[in-house]
């Protein structure tokens, strides 16, 4: 699918950037009237201070690089988009996962550091030469464009290149989940992660991150009676707050019929 260039897209383009390692956030910021600056912050992980065409980003320096990348693309989309308002980010506003209406401002700056750090343009050619997403090749693509592995899935599973879902959980529930638009909606996941899966495992066990793609039972992930019968691919890493983050591939097309 051809979307439309979104505006940090075309800002990238008008760079003239054509690869990854050229996303120069600070630079980026400059020519927008934005400087940044890294700090130790306590009650917020970033902030936007702004007057007259010229703002100031603070960014929390404790935090890894992807972070705070992630973080001055919040920024710079909200100087873009918020001119005028006051704006402190908590963690919870950055990256946030919740159901949030498209039009706000959270979402809206999240959408933009996503479409800044890992533009579509220079995402979807990449991802010809990746025949299969695995944890291994999800990596790859992250480090390459310097971003944290659940940015980086998320873009992939909206680019819809593989029939894909990436499903967060925790010990007591699911917490979000998102799937590509290939995969239709009747692929509801359980609220609770089952036994059958290996997030369980790295949940619950001793089991470490899988080296490759595992064969597993839709069952374990889907609840539906015509779930039976069905197999999926699924791999599973480790997120901070003990959660973990599971890519399901749906290997079968059947799966895939509306
Ligand atoms: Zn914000």
């Amino acid at each position: 699918m051809n979307l439309p260039f979104t505006h940090p897209e075309r800002l990238l383009k008008s760079f003239g950037i054509r690869q990854p390692d050229e996303i120069d956030l600070e630079a980026i910021a400059w020519e927008l009237g934005a400087k940044i600056r890294f700090r130790a912050l306590n009650t917020c992980e970033a902030r936007l201070v702004g007057a007259n065409g010229k703002a100031i980003i603070t960014v929390d320096a404790r935090m890894p690089v992807t972070r705070r990348r992630f973080s001055i693309g919040h920024e710079i989309g909200h100087w873009c988009h918020h001119r005028g308002r006051c704006l402190v980010c908590r963690p919870e506003d950055i990256g946030g996962v919740g159901s949030r209406r498209a039009d706000d401002p959270e979402r809206v700056a999240d959408e933009y550091a996503s479409d800044l750090i890992l533009p579509r343009y220079l995402l979807t050619p990449l991802l010809r030469d990746v025949p299969r997403l695995t944890v291994d090749a999800l990596v790859e693509v992250a480090v390459e464009f310097k971003a944290s592995r659940t940015a980086t899935l998320r873009k992939i599973v909206d680019i819809d290149r593989y029939p894909v879902m990436m499903v967060c959980s925790s010990r007591s529930k699911r917490r979000y989940f998102r799937g590509s638009p290939s995969v239709p909606d009747k692929w509801f996941p359980r609220n609770e992660v089952s036994p059958e899966s290996s997030a369980f495992d790295m949940l619950f066990g001793s089991a470490t991150e899988q080296s490759a793609p595992r064969p597993v039972k839709a069952t374990a992930w889907f609840d539906r009676q015509d779930a039976g019968g069905f197999m999926l691919q699924e791999q599973s890493f480790g997120l901070p707050g003990n959660e973990v983050m599971t890519v399901l591939t749906f290997t079968d097309r059947k799966m895939l019929a509306a």
